[in-house]
């Protein structure tokens, strides 16, 4: 294995080389599949706080176009490029074939630190960029759909909404331009834990395949794992919170200043709030600091998650790492050199393009909420409450028992836009796992769920081209 380059894009590249050894495309279609669609370079100038301006450089890029509108969430940050921005949007197209989310991909990037600006800059240089995508018609709800990413959140999509709808008068489906709205500005229950919540998901499901736990000398199940997190924002601290209700134990979290160790277990709420009250993560009462937030990757654990940035496990540490399974939760964390080390010791990686994908999962939830102008759950509610009902009266008149309160509310679950949400989620990252595991055990060369979720992605999007009829 050679790969050496670090950059995202050619990371995301050797990995559809190496899984479309492994497809029946033409060269021809796989290098379509493979190619950047678009890529939108701009600048523009914000006002300082002191009468001085920056310029601003920023991206959009498209990176397929065989399903529209394409999909994928804005960064901000310090260090972001048009290459790293080029190799995200590669991911989000693979990763929505992955999950059958029918979008191509994208994704957005702002060159600013999120972290060194107030409110009034960053709502500027949101409403600006948004501006900027309108100006070339690179946003849209038929068109391009942008969500959350790394620096950006909630916030942000409302002021892009509102900046898109003010600049198109009269556009009944304008909010659905961006998702990670706000549920009170037409976003949807769910989507804000939708990345962790299917970091979950997946994990567990990882975990009750006892030939691949027998693998890795692991118990079936998540109960009493042992998982580290790197980045306690949105990904990290939603994985972490629904893995130990799950019944897995977080011994250490790692964040920018540093990172915390605790055997007994902690609470990432309790994290939090220390940090809040003290700006850091550090002397967490009975955790032991580690300085250097990276070496936590290094602690002995049986589910490793990263959750902040890309690179952080690359040929250096990577044979230093103990964690039996590697839970992709930011996007392109595990460098392909880091990768083969990690595999020749048979370490499970479950990858970002199948493990993150909760986050467009839901997303398209509320892309079809905001068209449908409706609520999940508004229409069927009370008619599925009915006959739920009169399914337990016939079963208490049948047996003649009477249902407590209790079972009555376990047996008529709320078909509320959560549940309804929650549940498509769990249905969406459950059933592409077992496609996963189904193609990796398809043929002896692939040896990884990478390759393998490369593999199905590859195909899929393969032939939506085919089925345009433009290739042999
Ligand atoms: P976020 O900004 O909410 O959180 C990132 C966290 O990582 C922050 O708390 C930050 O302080 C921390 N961090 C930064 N540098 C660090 C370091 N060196 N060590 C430890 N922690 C560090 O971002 P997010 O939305 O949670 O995204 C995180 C990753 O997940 C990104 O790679 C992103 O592309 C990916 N992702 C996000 C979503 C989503 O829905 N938000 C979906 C799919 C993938």
């Amino acid at each position: 294995m050679s790969q050496t380059q670090n950059g995202l894009l050619a990371s995301v590249d050797y990995y559809f080389d190496e899984a479309a050894r492994f497809v029946k495309l033409s060269p021809d279609l796989l290098k379509q599949v493979k190619a950047v669609n678009s890529v939108y370079r701009f600048q523009f100038p914000v006002r300082q706080r002191d009468g001085s301006i920056q310029v601003i450089s920023a991206w959009r890029v498209q990176h397929s176009h065989h399903r529209l509108p394409v999909k994928g969430g804005i960064r901000y940050s310090p260090l972001v490029d048009e290459e790293e921005v080029m190799g995200l949007a590669a991911l989000m197209t693979y990763k929505c074939a992955v999950v059958d989310v029918p979008f191509g991909g994208a994704k957005g990037g702002v060159q600013v630190d999120p972290h060194a600006l107030d409110i009034d800059q960053l709502e500027r240089i949101t409403r600006r960029y948004t501006a900027e995508l309108v100006k070339k018609n690179f946003i849209g709800p038929g068109v391009d759909v942008p969500a959350p990413d790394y620096g950006t959140g909630e916030r942000e999509m409302s002021w892009i909404a509102d900046t898109y709808a003010a600049l198109n008068p009269g556009h009944l489906d304008a909010f659905a331009c961006v998702t990670g709205k706000p549920t009170t500005q037409n976003g949807i229950h769910g989507r804000r834990e939708a990345t962790g919540r299917g970091l979950f998901f997946a994990v567990r499901e990882a975990c009750l395949q006892t030939a691949d736990m027998k693998v890795l000398g692991l118990a079936p199940g998540l109960a009493d794992k042992r998982v580290v997190v790197q980045g306690l924002g949105n990904v990290g601290y939603h994985a972490a919170k629904f893995c130990r209700e799950g019944g897995a134990v977080i011994v250490a979290v790692a964040e920018r200043e540093g990172a915390i160790y605790k055997p007994s277990g902690l609470d990432e709420d309790a994290v939090l709030a220390h940090r809040k009250a003290t700006g850091s993560i550090l002397n967490f009462p009975g955790a032991t600091n580690i300085p250097r937030s990276l070496d936590a990757l290094e602690l002995d654990c049986d589910i490793l998650i990263p959750a902040a940035l890309e690179n952080q496990i690359t040929s250096e540490n990577a044979p230093r790492i103990r964690a039996r399974i590697i839970l992709e939760g930011a996007n392109g964390p595990t460098t392909p050199d880091g990768e083969a080390i990690l595999l020749e010791r048979n370490t499970l990686i479950i990858p970002d393009v199948y493990a993150n994908a909760g986050g467009v999962t839901v997303s398209y939830f509320e892309w079809l909420k905001n068209l449908a102008h409706i609520k999940f759950g508004r229409l069927e509610k009370r008619n599925a409450l009915a006959s739920a009902r009169r399914m337990l009266q016939a079963v208490e008149w049948a047996s003649g028992t009477t249902f407590t309160d209790v079972q009555r509310a376990e047996l008529m679950p709320e078909l509320d836009e959560a549940t309804i949400v929650n549940s498509g989620l769990e249905e969406t990252m459950v059933s592409a796992y077992h496609e996963l595991l189904a193609t990796r055990d398809r043929e002896p060369g692939i040896r990884d769920l990478r390759t393998a979720a490369f593999v199905n992605a590859i195909e899929k999007v393969g032939q939506s081209y085919l089925e345009l009829g433009i290739f042999p």
